[in-house]
């Protein structure tokens, strides 16, 4: 029974959901404290019985060939994508945004995605000159208040599919980087590594009214 369930049966407060964060690799950590400042309680996620635990889940930064060959040696993509069909809220950053990808343009090898999102997403698309950079961008849902974005390695959306809504593109070369379809978000840049919780706070309020 998730914690939200379990709430609802003693009768408790629903307003602080379990969001779980993906912890085989990556920055796991700064993803946890965002979520309990975004007023939700933060999991991290090894295991299958933690998998089940959780309200919602985060895909965090990191490698995404190495999170993908994780999750399945822990035999987590599988119960993963089962969840996500069955509408449990998603959010990935940066690598967690390859592996929410319908379709990868340069995909690494044996490298497979959950297919979340209806996208093609490229991976280390700002290329060598920026490979890291920052930039404050406009991004829908955030208020008008521009988001100091953080880009690692980070890819961008080649193609997004008809239901796709776009939250935001990177002002110099105008490409997509946030989308959310359904119950699924997914930026191209790390917010959790800034102290500005309001993309968290989309996700969290996501969680809240699946739950
Ligand atoms: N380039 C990385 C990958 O392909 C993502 C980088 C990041 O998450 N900062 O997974």
């Amino acid at each position: 029974m998730s914690a939200i369930a379990a709430e609802a049966v003693t009768g408790e407060t629903t307003a602080r959901p379990v969001v779980g964060v993906l912890a085989l690799q990556g920055d796991v950590a700064e993803h946890l404290r965002a979520v309990d400042l975004s007023g939700a309680r933060p999991l991290p996620v090894r295991r299958l019985a933690e998998l089940e635990a959780v309200d919602g889940l985060i895909i965090p930064g990191g490698e995404s060939t190495t999170i993908w060959k994780l999750l399945s040696i822990f035999e987590l993509a599988d119960p993963l994508r089962g969840r996500i069909a069955a509408g449990m809220p998603v959010y990935g950053s940066c690598a967690g945004m390859i592996l929410l990808a319908g379709r990868l343009v340069d995909h690494a090898g044996d490298q497979e995605t959950l297919g979340a999102i209806d996208m093609t997403v490229r991976r280390n698309a700002f290329g060598r000159q920026l490979d890291s950079f920052e930039r404050d961008i406009a991004m829908r849902g955030v208020g008008d208040e521009p988001f100091h974005a953080v880009f690692i390695r980070a890819p961008w959306v080649e193609e997004a599919g008809p239901f796709v809504e776009i939250l935001a593109t990177e002002p110099g070369t105008g490409k997509i980087v946030a989308v959310r379809q359904g119950r699924a978000l997914a930026t191209a840049f790390h917010p959790e590594l800034t102290q500005d919780n309001r993309v968290h706070k989309i996700f969290v309020d996501m969680v809240r009214e699946r739950s």
